[in-house]
């Protein structure tokens, strides 16, 4: 038998990605509302983390977007249509340039116009896995937001560099 050290015994407790997904409600089913995680991601986060909330957002969406392990672009888009994050266009798929436009926000769709972008997570995600998909280091800027900024889609810019081997 081997024994864990303290940082196996911490990893063993976390709850991956896989075990997440594991709904049992046999009367309630696998959906919950839209304003359960608007209220925990706009409200409840936001409240206690201030301003660096976006960048947190941000990073935890790209260290899941990588851990997916998806291999495919068409697989992400699955993922998205499944999860009901938005409806998901590409409208440039260059070398060093990807766009994504998500109509629909499941962030911030609907909202009165807050003046800035809302949406680190789902930029976060999209730059995850398209790093882990194209093997360049993926950075997503949030151009438009539809709650954030009265745009029609949320709009990332992707910017894509080597990765810098160390
Ligand atoms: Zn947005």
């Amino acid at each position: 038998m081997s024994v864990q050290t303290p940082e196996e015994f911490a990893r063993s407790r976390n709850v991956e990605v896989t075990n997440a997904l594991n709904v049992l409600r046999p009367s309630l089913g696998n959906d919950a509302g839209v304003a359960l995680y608007r209220l925990l991601r706009l409200v409840a986060l936001e409240d206690i983390m201030g301003r660096g909330a976006a960048g947190t957002a941000y990073v935890a969406g790209k260290k899941l977007g990588i851990s997916l392990g998806l291999k495919k672009l068409e697989d992400f888009l699955d993922l998205c249509k499944a999860l009901k994050v938005g409806i998901i266009e590409v409208p440039l798929l260059a070398e060093s340039h990807i766009r994504v436009d998500v109509y629909e926000c499941v962030t911030c769709a609907g909202l009165k116009t807050v003046g800035r972008t809302l949406c680190h997570f789902e930029g976060g995600l999209i730059a995850g896995v398209v790093e882990s998909i194209v093997k360049k280091r993926t950075r997503a800027h949030e151009i438009t937001c539809i709650g954030g900024l009265g745009d029609k889609a949320c709009g990332f810019d992707l910017e894509l560099k080597p990765l810098v081997q160390t």
